[in-house]
């Protein structure tokens, strides 16, 4: 047969390798693009909106969507989006051709700064926690110039914000703008008084992100992980993570040329990722980026996650971000790693040489303490997520209780503050290997507390309590505006105060003895950490519906309507969407449960108990004895019995669920259905251990996180 003349695949072979450097940010309209083709004018206007958050003038939309268009084009994309953030925690996109009719019967490719500007998606379909009736569809999007416009799937997507047509936001963008205006407002009215000439403050965050992999074939035979997320049945393997063996362990080859996609993708859209290793858990990786400023760090890690799915089916692998995919195996979390700097360059809080005598940032350090003792309740309400409930407090992530780890050094230092002493002792000097050849290494002014959710790094913060799954917008709003909060609080104070800096030195003292209660350098995961945070009077919230209600008392309301971050409106709407969310997840992980244990377990239990018994009776029926197979066969029919009990059981839970207000029936929830989860589990996990692998209807934890 003669061979068709096909065009030449581009094959990966034929491919020429590109360099790091050339293929970062190849698809984002950056800076450095626009100063390629956009008027020296226009590019500096946006070069204020973006360094200096300063309004965008007018008309400047027009020159760019021009030059973004033919960019676009030339790249590819033949459609553009208005890529936003809405409240199911997931971005949202809708694409739009470029193609407008031309008199002659073809198309010309047009993009107006109108259409940069605003977008108006149908809204009505978004989560909006009551603020918007279906009838009042409209909702408006917003053109973001600080974040820079991007090309995936041959889409230029433009970032921007959501609101609804009476204004109230419907995103987590605006709000988490908002919370970085307020910080930077606040945190420069303090620094006025240290002879600073910023003129804009930012918050910056390094989120790193945890997941899973688990090979495709077996996923899609495993409906919890398809509809849930997680494993909703499934005994421990009989190798767990016990040897330690998997953290920081050599890489897979599949895994390996996964990461390495990821990463390239990754640096196409410009996103920093840096570091990359396995995790603890079998199959548990992480990947950690350079980090920047928070709105920007909060679209890439939207973007990471939405490319660590993509990138995986590619290589028939699936990658999982929730919380909890395995029980008794670690699950995944996000450290968000939060720091304070300057436009002039100044990390707020970086401790200097002589932190004792290093006022601005004792003070700035008192800010955040503060904060977090105030607001510890509202730091536990921005991580809770019915997935986030099995992992927090399950010695593998920081209990539920926030705490505040500051480490030797720093403790020591504020202990002698406290006392009024002019000195402290340090840890931090030289480790000596003992080893001639090896240089010596300059130890860190704080070791690492694994253990504590809210730890100071050496200059940033680092929060460990979110879900891997979460969006970082919600947790930043709130870490942004409790600093700006404590910090408007000693603003006001310096303000009216003679002698300044006898000021600075009396808040610092102040908060240190104020607020001491919410520093804790021991054992977060100890049992005697609970009763000890009890007895400091610490807010313990150990699952999402003891903490949601916090998120609409006074205390919290005031915050956000003091600041402007929110609204009274959105933030009861953010609770409704929040209670809302809980309750939906759990009713579909109790739903596939049911569905599972009646239409593949109990049948597969059924049919292996039977053969068992079949071959029982016939031994019998020719005077075979065989006492140990007739007690297996028991064993078998009576697991298959509490099996049909304990889902008769959920069943009769699931037909009772409360009809009242939302927290009732998240607390039922909470308190009926997942027992009843649970004790369907543990009847088909008991099951698993005695029935034939080949009767088993779905893959084990074995295959699940061995044969990545
Ligand atoms: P760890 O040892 O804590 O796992 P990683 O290197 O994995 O450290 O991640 C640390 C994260 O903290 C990175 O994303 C890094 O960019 C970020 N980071 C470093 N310095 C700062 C800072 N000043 N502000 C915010 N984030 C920072
Ligand atoms: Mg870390």
């Amino acid at each position: 047969m003669k061979e068709k003349n096909l065009p030449q695949a581009v094959s990966g072979g034929m491919e020429l390798k590109m360099s790091v450097k050339e293929i970062f940010g190849e698809n984002v309209f950056n800076l450095a693009t626009m100063k390629e083709r956009l008027p020296k004018a226009t590019v500096k206007s946006l070069e204020k909106t973006i360094k200096d958050g300063t309004p965008l003038d007018a008309g400047v939309a027009e020159v760019v969507a021009n030059a973004m268009k033919d960019w676009a084009i030339e790249k590819g994309a033949t459609h553009y989006t208005h890529w936003f953030q809405p409240m199911t925690g997931v971005t949202a996109e809708k694409h739009d051709s470029f193609i407008t009719p031309a008199d002659d019967g073809k198309i010309i490719m047009e993009f107006s700064g109108k259409e940069l500007v605003k977008g108006e998606p149908d809204a009505s379909s978004f989560p909006s926690g009551g603020i918007r009736a279906t009838f009042e569809a409209r909702g408006y999007t917003a053109w973001d110039p600080t974040s820079f416009a991007f090309i995936k799937d041959d889409t230029l997507c433009i970032p921007t914000a959501f609101c609804s047509y009476s204004g109230e936001v419907l995103d987590k963008k605006t709000p988490l703008m908002r919370s970085v205006d307020v910080l930077s407002k606040e945190a420069l009215r303090v620094l006025k008084f240290f002879g600073s000439n910023a003129t804009r403050v930012e918050s910056y965050v390094g989120p790193e992100q945890e997941y899973f992999l688990v090979d495709k074939d077996l996923y899609e035979q495993r409906k919890d992980l398809m509809l849930t997320g997680r494993t909703l049945f499934g005994n421990k393997p009989a190798k767990g993570q016990e040897l330690d063996d998997h953290y920081f362990g050599v890489i897979k080859e599949r895994v390996s040329a996964y990461m390495k996609e990821l990463d390239e993708e990754l640096w196409k859209l410009g996103v920093l990722a840096k570091t990359k290793h396995n995790e603890v858990a079998p199959a548990q990786h992480e990947l950690a980026p350079i980090y920047s400023v928070t709105n920007i760090a909060t679209d890439h890690n939207q973007l990471t996650m939405e490319m660590m799915k993509r990138v995986a089916g590619r290589h028939g692998l699936v990658c999982l971000l929730h919380e909890k995919p395995y029980e008794g195996i670690n699950g995944s979390g996000k450290h968000n790693n939060w720091s304070l700097g300057t436009n002039t360059g100044d990390n707020l809080l970086k401790p200097g040489k002589d932190p004792l005598h290093n006022r601005r940032f004792l003070l700035f350090l008192s800010a955040v303490i503060k904060a977090v003792d105030v607001y510890g309740d509202l730091l536990r309400v921005a991580v809770a997520t019915a997935g986030n409930d099995h992992r927090l407090g399950a010695n593998e992530a920081p209990p539920a209780i926030v705490s505040m780890f500051l480490g030797d050094d720093l403790t020591s230092v504020l202990d002698s503050i406290k006392k009024g002493s002019d000195s402290y002792e340090s840890i931090s000097g030289v480790i000596e290997t003992g080893v001639l050849s090896l240089p010596s290494i300059v130890r860190d002014t704080t070791d690492r507390n694994r253990t504590s959710p809210f730890a100071f790094t050496g200059n940033k913060f680092e929060f460990r309590m979110p879900g891997s799954s979460q969006s970082i917008a919600g947790i930043n709003i709130v870490i942004n505006t409790i600093v700006a909060d404590a910090l408007a609080d000693f603003a006001d104070e310096l303000e009216k105060a003679s002698d300044p800096m006898a000021k600075v030195d009396e808040l610092i003292r102040d908060t240190i003895i104020n607020h001491s209660r919410i520093i804790f350098n021991g054992n977060g995961y100890s049992d005697e950490w609970v009763e000890e945070a009890k007895r400091r009077g610490l807010p313990v919230l150990k699952t999402t519906v003891d903490a949601l209600p916090v998120f609409v008392c006074d205390k919290v309301i005031n915050l956000f309507t003091r600041h402007g971050v929110f609204s009274k409106i959105e933030v009861e709407s953010r609770y409704e969407i929040l209670l809302e969310d809980y309750i939906k997840a759990i009713n579909i992980e109790a739903l596939t449960t049911l569905e599972m244990a009646k239409q593949e377990i109990l049948p597969a239990c059924l049919a292996y108990s039977d053969s068992i018994i079949s071959s029982v009776a016939m031994k019998d029926s020719i005077g075979i004895n065989a006492p140990q197979q007739k007690e297996l066969a028991k064993k078998l029919s009576n697991g298959c019995e509490t099996l049909i009990s304990a889902i008769n059981a959920m069943d009769d839970v699931m037909s009772k669920i409360p009809e009242n207000d939302d927290l009732v029936i998240a607390t039922y929830y909470k308190d009926s259905v997942l027992s009843a989860m649970d004790t369907v589990r543990s009847a088909a996990d008991a099951m698993e251990t005695i029935v034939a692998k080949d009767y088993w209807p779905f893959p084990t934890y074995t295959e699940l996180l061995y044969k990545v």
